[in-house]
């Protein structure tokens, strides 16, 4: 059993926002789908929320087909970054929402709306007003909001797009964990590849409409295969390997391959010593291609400074066609 998307196709006024999309997400999966603004993100989840229709395609969950399902009718949950809660509800009853539409008697829905509630850390929580919630308190009322109907899809819109970053990986880790205490599959939707790598099992990656890369976060990471991608997941040095005489197209440099050596192949010029946590990201110009090699010890004073290329590290990628 699984989420199957297939063949989604969204267009507005000709304007394809999604162009032949194929996905699957297996059940209890933490997947997500990243990419750049106006990649078709939100068009995707709009979708598969049933808050939309798409052009052509299939959505299959668990088997059924949910394709032409009103919102109402899926079993989805949606949670997204300023997901405001009701301002004249309190905690209990803004949990107990879905529940109330669904027609669960009150005594059944309070005592739901209170394990979720203890599932987020908020127990005795129940008649706080939402003004009086720091923002990490409201997302875990609208997480539990969310949860409380039991979706067997949750789908996250940067949710913690809105919150301090100080704050942000502790979310995290507890939205992690209490993804994991329910049975439902997840997709985390966001352009922000520190979250999605730190959320995900498994991913996509969205370009211009189209899925540019599915795999593990370690996967893409270790074999990126475009340029496109090694830049969007964070890989710094992609450069031309021709010029550096270490393959003949486009690639990676992992900066454990490059050393500084004066007797190296390679003079290079040095244009930066940036101290950031403890050590220096020293940033440099080599036959016209610029490399950053972080977590040096010291700052290169020198203008230019010897290197040597360990070209068997490399990783090759595809020319894009893009
Ligand atoms: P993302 O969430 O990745 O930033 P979106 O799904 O919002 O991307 O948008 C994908 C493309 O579809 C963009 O080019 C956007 O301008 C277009 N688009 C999104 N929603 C609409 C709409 N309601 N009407 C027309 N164009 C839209």
């Amino acid at each position: 059993m699984s989420l199957d998307v297939t063949d989604l196709t969204v267009t507005y006024g000709g304007q394809a926002a999604l162009r032949s999309i194929d996905l699957t997400v297996e059940t209890g999966q933490r997947y997500a789908v990243m990419g750049p603004s106006g990649a078709g993100k939100s068009t995707l989840l709009r979708v598969l929320a049933g808050l939309e229709a798409p052009t052509s395609g299939s959505i299959l969950l668990n088997g059924n087909d949910i394709t032409s399902s009103p919102s109402y009718e899926r079993p989805v949950g949606l949670m997204f970054q300023d997901n405001a809660l009701f301002p004249h509800m309190n905690v209990i009853d803004n949990v107990a929402y879905g529940l109330r539409m669904k027609g669960m008697p009150k005594d059944e829905r309070t005592s739901r709306a209170r394990d979720l509630l203890s599932l987020v850390s908020l127990s005795g929580f129940d008649d706080r007003m939402p003004t009086s919630l720091s923002g990490g308190e409201q997302q875990r009322v609208a997480l539990a909001r969310t949860l409380a109907p039991r979706p067997s899809l949750v789908l996250f819109d940067e949710p913690l797009g809105a919150i301090d970053q100080a704050l942000k990986d502790d979310l995290m880790l507890e939205l992690i964990s209490i993804v994991g205490t329910v049975d439902a599959t997840s997709i985390y939707v966001t352009h922000d590849r520190t979250e999605a790598e730190a959320f995900a099992e498994s991913m996509a990656i969205l370009r211009e409409g189209r899925v540019e890369r599915t795999g593990t976060p370690m996967g893409i990471w270790m074999d990126p295969r475009t340029s496109f991608v090694a830049g969007f997941i964070g890989h710094r040095n992609v450069v031309d390997g021709r010029a550096l005489a270490i393959h003949s197209g486009p690639v990676v440099v992992p900066h454990g391959a490059v050393h500084v050596d004066p007797d190296g192949e390679h003079t290079a010029t040095v244009l930066a010593n940036t101290f950031r946590a403890g050590a220096y990201d020293l940033t440099i110009e080599v036959e016209g291609q610029r490399l950053v090699l972080p977590g040096r010890d010291r700052a290169y004073n020198d203008p230019a400074i010897g290197i040597r290329i360990d070209a068997t590290s490399i990783i090759p990628l595809q020319v894009d066609e893009i």
